[in-house]
């Protein structure tokens, strides 16, 4: 499996318009880890026919983020919930389609199936004129465990705001960028996985709808995988200085934990 890290930033993307931090300003050199678009993976998989590309949420900065990491197919999108920063780029799957001369499969939360009808309905009516550049996606309500390509995909449903939010595992590895909270039997189906990705916005504990580098570094200390990478940081964390940034809240960062970063490929 191989999967590639297309956005490690929160919904308003680092650097932050107009701030001034000593982070925002860094992630204003080209180059920069601390440059985050909005939180995306992509992950390439071996099906027993060939290997498939699974598209992990669409957001704002979608179409620049799959010609930047060259990005050459998408087989099925997979939406973790409805907020914009993960679905306001749909229309941009008009160039996949077109260039792979098909309709896309979509999944993702029954709500999120609905809010996608609603904000993109041009795009799910087949009488729309093709031609002229407008995708048609086929929505595939997720109400549990599901067969895609001949892969179980598991949503793992967790507390997010007052959407109805997923995360996803597919084999070893678990995807959870958007959390509060997670129930104990969503814990559960997180256990054994190899590689996680997961939620950590910044240092606060008491942010209403995100997870806290402590709170990640709680499920980590409790499935113990054996590499974890934070996503979705806004701009108090700094790649330069984020060790020290540990130590000065009281803590030593593990190992096995790091920050990703955007255009970052991991194997499993
Ligand atoms: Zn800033
Ligand atoms: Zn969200
Ligand atoms: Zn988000």
């Amino acid at each position: 499996m191989k999967i590639t890290i297309l956005g490690s930033g929160t919904s308003t993307g680092v650097p932050e318009y107009k701030c001034q931090c000593d982070t925002c300003q860094d992630a204003r050199v080209y180059g920069s880890k601390n440059y985050r678009s909005r939180t995306s993976i992509h992950v390439e998989i071996t099906t027993s026919d060939n290997i498939k590309h699974l598209q992990f949420d669409v957001g704002p900065n979608f179409i620049d983020q799959i010609d930047r990491c060259q990005i050459d197919r998408i087989d099925a999108v997979i939406y973790t919930h409805c907020h914009a920063d993960h679905i306001s780029g749909t229309n941009d799957l008009v160039m996949p389609c077109r260039k792979q001369n098909m309709d896309m499969p979509i999944y993702g939360p029954t709500e999120t199936m609905s809010i996608l009808q609603r904000n993109f309905d041009y795009m799910f009516r087949k009488d729309t004129f093709q031609g002229g550049g407008v995708a048609h996606l086929v929505p595939n309500p997720v109400t549990g465990p599901f067969n895609l390509f001949g892969l179980n995909i598991v949503p793992i449903p967790v507390q997010h705001g007052t959407v109805d939010t997923f995360g996803y595992r597919i084999q070893n590895f678990g995807y959870i960028p958007d959390v509060k909270l997670m129930p104990s039997q969503s814990l559960e189906l997180l256990k054994g996985v190899d590689l996680l990705i997961i939620d950590a916005l910044s240092f606060n504990p008491g942010h209403p709808t995100h997870f806290s580098v402590q709170d990640a570094i709680a499920i980590w200390e409790k499935i113990q995988p054996k590499n974890t990478y934070l996503i979705h940081m806004m701009h108090r964390i700094d790649h330069r200085y984020f060790n020290d940034q540990c130590s000065e809240q009281g803590f030593d960062l593990p190992e096995s934990v790091r920050l990703s970063f955007d255009g970052q490929v991991l194997q499993l």
